[in-house]
C-alpha cells in the first residue's frame, strides 16, 4: 500500500498488527491481500482487516506465499495422481520416470573455465576451509594411508577435477601420495594413472567425467569395510560421525542438530548445518545438491569474510569473529599454519566471487 493510505491507516495497523508502533508502521512495507489468502493471519489476529482485505506487514508475507506454493502443490500432486496410470502404460516413459527423482539437474560443475587454477600446495588449506566432510574425510585417509580404493579414487578425482586440477596436476599428486605407501612409481603408472586419464577423457569411451552430486553419492555404490568414500552422513555410523564432528570442533548443540537431522535421514541440510557451523553464518543461503558447489559457495563466502575480517581488525573490534574462525582452523590443519593457508589461498577470490 501507499505511503497515504499507511497513514491514513496507522492507528489501525498498530492496534491490530503485534509489536507495531506509529514510527515501525511508517518504516515497514505493508501489502494488502484478499482476506481468503489471509485465514491463517487473521484467525491468529496479527493483521489488520478492512472490507475483504488484510494488511499483511512485509515480515509476515512468508505465510501468504507458502500457503500459495502449498495449495499450488498439492494441486499439481493430485492432477500428476490421476494422469500417472495413463503415462505409467507408455514404456518410452517408463525408465524416464524411475530415474526421476535420483536424477541430478544442477550444474556439473566439469573441468572447464577452473582448470589450473589450485596448485597442489593449496589442496590442504582448501581441504581444512572448504571441503564438505565427505571429501575431507577421502583427502584425510589419503594422506593418512598413501592409498585410496576405486570408489574413493573416483569421487575424490573428480571432486578435484572439478575445483580445477588438471590432468597433468591430478598424476603428480595422486602419485606423490601413492608412491610413499605400498606402491612404487612402476606400478603406479601401469595400473592407476590409467583411470586417471579415464576419468580426464583421455582413454576408453573418451568421457569428459564430471564430478559426483550429493544424490548420486547418497544413493550409489555405498562404501564397504576400508572404503572412505560415500556420504558420511548417510554412511557413517552416528558415533562415529559424532567423534569426527567432536574432532572437528563442532560445538555439541551444533553436533546435535546435526545428528538429528541425519535421524530424520535430511543428510543434505545435515551437510548445510556442518557448512553453517564452520563458516559462522545462521543461514546458508542456497540449497545443498553436490560437494563442488558446497566448494565454490565456501570459497565465495569466505572470500568477502576474509576481507570484512580485515576491516574490522583494523577497527580492532572483531574479537569474537576472528576467535570463531579460529576455532575451525586448528582443529585440521595437518601442514599448514592459519597464516601460511591465508597465504596460499590468495589469488583465489576473484575466481571463485566470479558468476
Ligand atoms: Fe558430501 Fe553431499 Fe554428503 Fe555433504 S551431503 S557430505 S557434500 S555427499
Amino acid at each position: 500500500i501507499g505511503e497515504d493510505l499507511k497513514n491514513e491507516l496507522v492507528n489501525e495497523l498498530c492496534a491490530s498488527t503485534p509489536g507495531f508502533t506509529p514510527p515501525k508502521v511508517k518504516e515497514q512495507m505493508f501489502y494488502k491481500v484478499g482476506l481468503a489468502d489471509a485465514v491463517d493471519l487473521f484467525r491468529a489476529r496479527r493483521v489488520f482487516i478492512k472490507d475483504g482485505f488484510a494488511y499483511v506487514p512485509f515480515k509476515e508475507i512468508d505465510v501468504i506465499v507458502l500457503n500459495n506454493y502449498r495449495t499450488k502443490l498439492s494441486k499439481a500432486l493430485a492432477l500428476t495422481a490421476r494422469s500417472l496410470p495413463s503415462i505409467q502404460s507408455d514404456e518410452r516413459l517408463q525408465p524416464l520416470l524411475s530415474h526421476l527423482s535420483h536424477s541430478y539437474v544442477g550444474p556439473d560443475y566439469s573441468v572447464g573455465k577452473n582448470a589450473g587454477k589450485i596448485s597442489l600446495e593449496q589442496i590442504d588449506a582448501l581441504c581444512v576451509k572448504s571441503f564438505p566432510l565427505c571429501m575431507r574425510q577421502l583427502h584425510r585417509a589419503l594422506r593418512d594411508s598413501h592409498h585410496l580404493r576405486h570408489g574413493g579414487r573416483m569421487q575424490y578425482g573428480l571432486f578435484l577435477k572439478g575445483i580445477g586440477l588438471t590432468l597433468e596436476q591430478a598424476l603428480e599428486f595422486w602419485k606423490k601420495e601413492f608412491i610413499r605407501g605400498k606402491v612404487d612409481a612402476d606400478k603406479f603408472d601401469k595400473g592407476y594413472a590409467y583411470s586417471i586419464r579415464h576419468n580426464y577423457g583421455k582413454e576408453g569411451k573418451r568421457t569428459d567425467y564430471t564430478p559426483y552430486s550429493c544424490m548420486k553419492i547418497i544413493m550409489s555404490n555405498p562404501p564397504s569395510q576400508g572404503d572412505y568414500h560415500g556420504c558420511p552422513f548417510r554412511h557413517s555410523d552416528p558415533e562415529l560421525l559424532k567423534q569426527k564432528l567432536q574432532s572437528y570442533k563442532i560445538s555439541p548443540s551444533g553436533i546435535t542438530q546435526i545428528l538429528e537431522l541425519v535421524k530424520g535421514m535430511h543428510y543434505q541440510l545435515a551437510c548445510q548445518k556442518y557448512f553453517e557451523l564452520t563458516h559462522d553464518v545462521d543461514d546458508i543461503g542456497f540449497s545443498l545438491n553436490h560437494p563442488n558447489q558446497y566448494f565454490t559457495e565456501s570459497q565465495k563466502l569466505l572470500s568477502g569474510g576474509r576481507e570484512l575480517k580485515k576491516e574490522f581488525n583494523n577497527a580492532g573490534n572483531f574479537q569474537q569473529k576472528n576467535n570463531s574462525q579460529e576455532s575451525i582452523n586448528p582443529s585440521a590443519t595437518p601442514t599448514s599454519s592459519n597464516a601460511t593457508a591465508d597465504t596460499e589461498l590468495e589469488g583465489l577470490e576473484a575466481y571463485f566471487t566470479e558468476d
